[in-house]
């Protein structure tokens, strides 16, 4: 092949190569800044309760430890911060693994009706005023197997409880229903609490998101559970969906793959 305007095909040919280069540029770019955003997160997040605890120490080493009462105080907050800081660094190692891929799925065939209910019985331990129940559809219990990651799993049921019961009202029901599709299962874990505002739904699973109300009520959270949820279940490729009515509550809907009878227990 002989061109007539080889200087033109050059000239196309380098075009080429710098937009290729400036794709990759734009991505490496791109993937800096969201590095650099979730340090600010992660410093910002940790500093919070830090300083909390660093001031409530200096108030008992002021004067705050001559009043018992005060004092008992001081150090109950300060432990729950620590509580907090705990929390939110195993939260960060989770999402990690999670996103470096260094996470394994040991897969394996259970039953879920068995685990919600020893997830449930964990829960209810938190929950205080709230009831949390799985909704049969039928009497009897009848296994309902899947093959799954069996304490990933559970992981995503406590994270998903936990938000229900933290964002839940004082006696409220969280309801947990399965319902068994072609070759998945459905789960819904449905809430009546303040519910969530429309305009945040498409952000709720992104790390580190959370809205005001949570922010300003001082509810502990680190804005990584929902995150690790999505993670966990886009490993297993499944996917989840929220739904909800501001002042009625929430439902977060997960699905599973289904055991197929042959796979061994
Ligand atoms: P965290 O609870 O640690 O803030 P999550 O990632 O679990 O982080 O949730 C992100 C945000 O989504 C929460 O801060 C809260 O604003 C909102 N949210 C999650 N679950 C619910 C729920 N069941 N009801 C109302 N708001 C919720």
């Amino acid at each position: 092949y002989v061109s007539d305007d080889p200087i033109n095909d050059v000239e196309n040919e380098v075009k080429e190569w710098a937009r290729v280069k400036k794709t990759e540029i734009d991505a490496l770019k791109q993937q800096e800044q969201f590095r650099r955003d979730f340090l600010g997160n992660i410093s910002h997040e940790l500093k919070t309760p830090l300083f909390a605890v660093q001031g409530y120490i200096e108030a008992l080493q002021d004067d705050a430890m001559e009043d018992p009462e005060l004092a008992k105080q001081f150090l109950d907050k300060a432990s729950k911060n620590i509580d907090r800081l705990s929390l939110l660094i195993k939260d960060l190692d989770s999402i990690s693994k999670l996103e470096s891929g260094e996470m394994q799925l040991n897969y394996k065939k259970f039953d879920l009706t068995v685990l919600i209910k020893e997830v449930i019985e964990q829960m209810e331990l938190k929950a205080k005023s709230q009831t949390i129940e799985l909704i049969f559809k039928d009497k009897y219990h009848i296994p309902t197997l899947v093959y799954a990651d069996r304490d990933k799993i559970c992981q995503v049921l406590i994270n998903l409880i936990d938000n229900s019961i933290k964002y839940g009202k004082e006696n409220g029901t969280t309801a947990i229903k399965t319902f068994e599709l072609h070759d998945q299962i459905l789960v819904e874990v449905t809430d009546d609490g303040a519910g969530i505002e429309e305009k945040h739904l498409p952000r709720l699973f992104e790390r580190f998101f959370r809205t005001d109300q949570s922010r300003s009520r001082q509810i502990g959270g680190s804005g990584l559970g929902l995150a690790i949820v999505k993670h966990i279940l886009e490993a297993h490729q499944q996917t989840i969906t929220v739904r909800s009515t501001e002042g009625l509550g929430s439902t977060f809907a997960f699905t599973l793959a289904r055991a197929k009878s042959s796979f061994p227990i």
